[in-house]
């Protein structure tokens, strides 16, 4: 068996003005996404309990999923988490510090797309963190992480970005998501020794028992996937 590990970025309708609009899922298109899984019998798991299958356990249940969003838009909120929470679901947010409470123009993608988007707040966050969310780290600024000149820099995204969002949430903070799914064999060894559990790439296909824990793969889901081009995702993509 292998695991998928999902990843969206904004649940939203599309801007006019934006340029990368696969990036936005529609809300209602989310919802049924979510639905077709219920109904498929899939169960949302965590990124603990993807870690204890990589290292060899059984998970009591047939259809494990694990549902992620990269860069901690606010719409995660607003759209996303009372989808997941009226279907018993839940998903793993991974954040860029530097952007809390902020608007901003998203970073995907070499700075293509100038559309301002609201970024999640404290409040959001501590919400979604007391009802099952579980908060992980994308860094504080979205480097590209493997390009950085000073180890200092990387070092620091790596460990403040854990702490701050520690600090607010109250939990271990213990696992990562690359930006741009950007990294090597030296970032890898610095998230680990940051204290990290395992981080996730952009790199496609399933998760097996055995896989390296710090390079994690994930199938990207975007708005412009019809249901059978995502359920072809979840269940026939190796
Ligand atoms: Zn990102």
């Amino acid at each position: 068996m292998k695991i998928p590990v999902l990843y969206y970025h904004k649940i939203d309708y599309p801007k006019n003005t934006a340029i990368l609009k696969g990036l936005y899922v529609k809300p209602e298109q989310f919802k049924f996404q979510m639905k077709v899984l219920k109904i498929l019998g899939y169960r949302t798991i965590s990124p603990h309990e993807l870690l204890l299958f990589i290292k060899g356990h059984k998970l009591p249940f047939k259809k494990p999923v694990l549902i992620t969003f990269d860069d901690g838009y606010k719409n995660n909120y607003t759209y996303a988490y009372p989808i997941l929470k009226n279907l018993g679901f839940t998903a793993t947010i991974f954040i860029s510090s530097g952007y809390i409470g902020k608007t901003n123009a998203v970073m995907e993608q070499n700075g293509k797309e100038k559309q301002p988007e609201n970024f999640l707040d404290k409040k959001d966050i501590i919400e979604m963190s007391d009802n099952g969310i579980t908060i992980a780290s994308h860094g504080i600024n979205h480097y590209f992480l493997d390009s950085l000149d000073d180890d200092g820099i990387l070092t620091g995204e790596l460990l403040a970005s854990k702490a701050i969002l520690e600090d607010l949430t109250g939990k271990k903070i213990e696992f990562f998501s690359y930006p741009y799914g950007a990294y090597n064999a030296k970032v890898m060894r610095e998230v680990k020794n940051a204290g990290y559990k395992g981080a996730f790439t952009t790199n496609k296909g399933k998760t097996a028992a055995g896989d390296n824990s710090y390079e994690l793969k994930r199938i990207s889901i975007n708005g412009h996937n019809k249901i059978f081009n995502f359920l072809y995702k979840i269940i026939f993509l190796q």
